[in-house]
């Protein structure tokens, strides 16, 4: 398999779904997509972010359906799916990429409800919107799912539990999803952006000068081409700052 980068791709007619457009990463992938041509599905629960990015893609030329949604409303993410089909038949992309934080705390101190939660948004909620949208994926002649992890998955450090746990659990769902599809059109991968200067990233290292990290907008230039119809690998990590892909063993 050839780990080469598709070229920028051209995303013309292409129907793209973002979670967590209202800021940081997520709104700087949703604004690379338009800008390729992609019509952009925005989901998050700030309107004024989604209303800002929609202000931005149409300035530039492109398009956008804005979807103010909590993602812990599992029936609203059903009904997302429903939406999709019934306006355009089919999703092109997905980019699996809300999350949140929680607390940075040592695993026995942290409170129920805040281990809960983050289980709710960054777990329960990316295989919700898998399950509603993995049809339209497949209908798709080049789905592309772009599931957000996090190196915390693999370092696992002293008082990222919650997280780091919810992004393991993110990582397996992608890569026993991508098995599954290994065999249609569907590629899924995940992506660790690396430490980027976002509201997230300023939570967990409040002390850490932001200017010494890379700006989304610059991630999401490097996340963009996950989503090209000419990308041939799936059920892998993309170390976005090195640009490069880590491979698992796939199952015989
Ligand atoms: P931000 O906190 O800047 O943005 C998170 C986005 O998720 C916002 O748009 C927010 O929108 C949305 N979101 C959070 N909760 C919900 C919810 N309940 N319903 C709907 N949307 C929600 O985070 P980043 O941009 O930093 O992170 C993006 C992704 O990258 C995440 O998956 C994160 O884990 C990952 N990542 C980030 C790193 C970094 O250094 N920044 C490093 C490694 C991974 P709203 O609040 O409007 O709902």
């Amino acid at each position: 398999m050839s780990d080469a980068l598709p070229e920028t791709p051209d995303l013309s007619g292409r129907v793209a779904l973002v979670t967590g457009a209202s800021r940081g990463i997520g709104y700087f992938v949703a604004k690379e997509l338009a800008a390729a041509g992609a019509h952009v599905i925005a989901v998050a629960r700030t309107v004024g972010g989604l209303e800002e990015l929609d202000d931005e893609i149409r300035e530039a030329g492109g398009q956008a359906t804005l979807v103010p949604l909590d993602l812990v409303d599992m029936a609203g993410i059903d009904r997302l799916g429903g939406v999709i089909h019934e306006r355009w038949g089919k999703l092109d992309v997905l980019v699996a990429n809300a999350a949140i934080l929680g607390v940075i705390a040592p695993v026995g101190h942290v409170e129920a409800k805040v281990f809960e939660k983050v289980m709710a948004v960054n777990v329960t909620a990316t295989w919700r919107t898998i399950r509603s949208v993995d049809p339209l994926l497949r209908l798709s002649d080049a789905g592309r799912a772009i599931l957000m992890s996090s190196g915390a998955a693999h370092s696992a450090r002293a008082y990222w539990g919650p997280y780091a746990a919810s992004k393991a659990a993110v990582e397996a769902l992608s890569r026993s999803w991508a098995d599954e599809t290994k065999n249609t059109a569907l590629k899924v991968n995940c992506v660790n952006p690396g430490a980027t200067r976002t509201a997230m990233r300023a939570q967990a290292m409040p002390g850490e000068n932001p200017e010494t990290l890379p700006h989304p907008s610059e991630i999401a230039r490097k996340i963009l081409p996950l989503a090209s119809p000419a990308l041939t690998q799936t059920g892998a990590i993309f170390e976005a700052r090195e640009g490069r892909f880590v491979h698992y063993r796939m199952p015989e």
